[in-house]
């Protein structure tokens, strides 16, 4: 195969290579914001919740110490009814200790309602504590890998262009500028086998003038639907004939 051939394939598998490292550069930053993004969702959605909960909490304090108050009050109007010296004094003594009673029972009615609430307002709490503990962890662990791969690509780069500089220096200029212009139009594919008659690039047949001529392997042939470089590989049927 001429020489020039192989120094264009390698050149390919090196744009290649870069194209690949260069699209992930490009494409690692968007999936650390879209999981960034995510982050940000779950933490509101787990703030939500807290603040939720945190409501329900201070109410049901205050509903425990209102409980609590009106229990010392009436344990207190008991205690005086001893010293009471009239029957009306007693009697409306009494009566202030059963309304007390009864403020008391629909306050604890309101704290059971308040507990179920409560409960479930800590379940859920607790549900989406997991999912935000799970996406910063996911999120922590992605980030390290990310990070590490970021500070990689330029070193990368570097090289796949040096080796594309020495590979270059063995082509003639226009030919490479030809080379790297049919690669960026031709989905990254400049240079094609021709295989059994046809382009494999574009699959349209080659006329029997240019085969010949690429059987001769002197010039550069370039195929004349597609304009991708073409060079002859021999399939292991047609060598049997
Ligand atoms: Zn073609």
């Amino acid at each position: 195969m001429m020489e020039q051939i192989k120094y264009l394939l390698d050149l390919q598998k090196a744009m290649s290579e870069e194209k690949r490292l260069c699209d992930e550069k490009f494409r690692i930053p968007h999936e650390a914001a879209d999981l960034k993004k995510l982050l940000e969702e779950k933490n509101a959605v787990f703030l939500a919740a807290d603040k939720e909960f945190q409501t329900l909490k201070a109410l049901r304090l205050e509903k425990e110490r209102e409980i609590e108050e009106e229990r010392d009050k009436a344990e207190k109007a008991k205690a005086k009814l001893m010293s009471i010296k009239t029957n009306k004094e007693y009697y409306a003594m009494l009566n202030e200790i059963d309304g007390t009673r009864r403020i008391n029972i629909a306050r604890e009615d309101e704290l059971l309602s308040l507990m179920s609430k409560y409960e479930e307002a800590e379940k859920i709490l607790a549900e989406r504590k997991a999912e935000l503990d799970a996406v910063t962890s996911e999120h922590k662990e992605r980030m390290t890998g990310i990070e590490a791969r970021m500070s990689a690509f330029d070193g990368d780069i570097e090289k796949i262009n040096e080796r594309k500089r020495e590979i270059s220096a063995k082509l003639e200029k226009g030919l490479v500028s030809r080379f790297v212009t049919i690669f960026e139009r031709r989905e990254g594919l400049a240079i094609t086998a021709a295989i059994h008659s046809s382009c494999s690039g574009c699959n349209m047949n080659i006329s029997p003038q240019i085969l010949n001529l690429l059987q001769r392997d002197e010039r550069i042939q370039y195929c004349p639907n597609c304009n991708r470089v073409l060079y002859f590989e021999e399939q292991a049927d047609e060598a049997a004939c």
